[in-house]
């Protein structure tokens, strides 16, 4: 009988090590491709470096600071000292050193696994470059020189950086942005933060937590625009009930150093005065210099790499996922958008992505987590569906818990009664998120999740009860 013949295995560059890149690696090296990671600043990208784990490690010790500050009510008493005026503090530089150890550690863990299936890292700067067999390889430029990595298929997983204006440059000490945070060695006295999305929300609340004055600049008329309207008024609230100033409809024109402080002068002439200023407005796609014209891959206006719904750009063989694709900026989508890419180049069965079950939280004080359809969708008619909000403060558990803040929010489909999304404002929202996530994907109907036992006396029972509010199922 003849030999079968070998198929030669499938060479894959991967540009850029963060969830995007190192996920696709993962499952391309265990679907039998000879792998290959090009990254510049190290394995996990900037969600393992400098945003994502750092942000949340930092945001794990504000959040013991706001349990502290919320104990006294519950009973808890501490040694005199407190008790005469001193308060609980933190050590910033204890903080920082903690959040950079564990996000080393975190990225020498991805490392240990990617060479474990056999992926090769080779550090450097990569670019497209037109290629000897048709589709495009790989040029990485490193302190070493410039080499090219042959490649039959390449993914783009290069992320994306933080957005800088020119009146308003970072300079690392006093003007930063966040990723420059880390270095900080001393609580900063007052903090103003330009920028009342996702990234400035979570830092203010922590910061303030922390103990920093803090000064939150949003040019929209709410923190949070775009998310849950009933979810940012509750936190907005919040913040201003701790102390927080918040200034909607404020533009930050200009930031500048002024003494050992800094001026952020908004569009109507006011000069907010802090010690720091954490700029928050945005992040760029890395797409600049990585060769994509001269190999035909299209990008949008903004940089941005487009791709259709299994990751595949407008080259035959090329990739891309994550930050650089634009579609929705979350380690979790980087990471299902480069193992969906792997899954259809290596002809495994494959999910095309649906934006519409990714669960996601904001770590502020109280969190907000969310799946599926919106409040702003239902109450268009674009999802045709009814909702129902219960607050915590009538939950048994949040009530032992002190937990005065919140809700829960659920959305079915008018008709059927099928869960078509929710909300959850509330202490680790992220974890309580979780059944509604299932029950969108899942189509489950609110009678599914009204059946279901929940834990007596427990926040997610708020969930189930919601459920049973919107039973009988919601008729047309
Ligand atoms: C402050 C903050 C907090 C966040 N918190 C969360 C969170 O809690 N949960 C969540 O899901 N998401 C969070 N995100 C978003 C998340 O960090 C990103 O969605 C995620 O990092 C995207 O992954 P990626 O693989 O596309 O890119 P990245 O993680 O940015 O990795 C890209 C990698 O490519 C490298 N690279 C770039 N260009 C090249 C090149 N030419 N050659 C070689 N290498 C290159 C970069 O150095 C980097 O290592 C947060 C973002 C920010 C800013």
């Amino acid at each position: 009988m003849p030999a079968t013949p070998v198929r030669p295995r499938q060479r894959l560059v991967v540009v850029g090590g963060g969830p995007g890149g190192y996920e696709a690696a993962l499952v391309a090296a265990q679907l039998g491709a000879d792998v290959t990671v090009v990254d510049t600043d190290g394995l996990g990208g900037s969600a393992v470096l400098t945003d994502c784990v750092p942000s949340k490690t930092l945001i794990a010790t504000s959040e013991v600071m706001t349990q502290v500050d919320g104990s006294s009510e519950l009973g808890v008493r501490y040694p005199s000292a407190m008790a005469s005026g001193e308060h609980v503090g933190v050590d910033l530089g204890v903080v920082n050193a903690r959040v950079k150890t564990l996000a080393h550690a975190q990225s020498g863990d991805i490392r240990t696994s990617l060479a474990a299936v056999g992926v090769r890292l080779v550090e450097g700067r990569g670019r497209l470059v037109p290629g000897r067999h048709g589709g495009p390889d790989v040029e990485v430029t490193s302190a070493a020189g410039t080499r090219v990595l042959e490649a039959d298929s390449v993914l783009l997983a290069v992320g994306a950086t933080p957005r800088r204006l020119d009146t308003a440059l970072p300079d690392g000490e006093r003007i930063l942005d966040w990723r420059q945070l880390y270095d900080l060695r001393e609580l900063p006295r007052r903090l103003v933060v330009v920028g009342s999305g996702v990234t400035g929300a979570e830092f203010a609340s922590a910061y303030l937590a922390l103990g920093s004055e803090v000064v939150l600049v949003s040019s929209r008329d709410r923190v949070l625009p775009g998310e849950d309207a009933d979810a940012a008024e509750v936190l907005e609230e919040a913040f201003r009930r701790r102390g927080m100033h918040v200034l909607a409809r404020a533009r930050a024109e200009t930031v500048r150093r002024e003494g050992d402080g800094v001026v952020v002068t908004l569009a109507d002439g006011q000069r907010v005065t802090g010690s720091h200023c954490l700029m928050a407005v945005g992040s760029i796609p890395t797409t600049a210099g990585l060769g994509l014209d001269e190999v035909g891959v299209q990008t949008s206006p903004s940089g941005h790499i487009a791709v259709d719904r299994v990751s595949r750009t407008s080259v035959p063989g090329v990739y891309a996922a994550g930050d650089c694709t634009g579609l929705l900026a979350l380690a979790s989508v980087a990471a299902m958008q480069g193992r969906i890419a792997m899954r259809h180049l290596l002809g495994d069965a494959v999910r095309p992505l649906s934006l519409k079950t990714v669960s996601s939280n904001i770590f502020t004080s109280p969190e907000i987590a969310t799946v599926g359809w919106t409040q702003a969708q239902v109450d268009s008619g674009e999802a045709h569906g009814v909702s129902v909000m219960l607050p915590l403060a009538t939950n048994a558990r949040a009530k032992m818990q002190g937990v005065t803040e919140g809700f829960v929010k659920l959305f079915a489909r008018t008709g059927s009664g099928t869960v078509i999304g929710g909300v959850v404002v509330g202490p680790r929202a992220s974890e309580l998120i979780f059944p509604v996530t299932l029950a969108v994907e899942h189509r489950l109907s609110v009678d599914d999740v009204a059946r279901s036992f929940t834990v007596y006396p427990s926040l997610s029972g708020s969930i189930a009860e919601a459920a049973r509010r919107l039973h009988p199922s919601p008729l047309a």
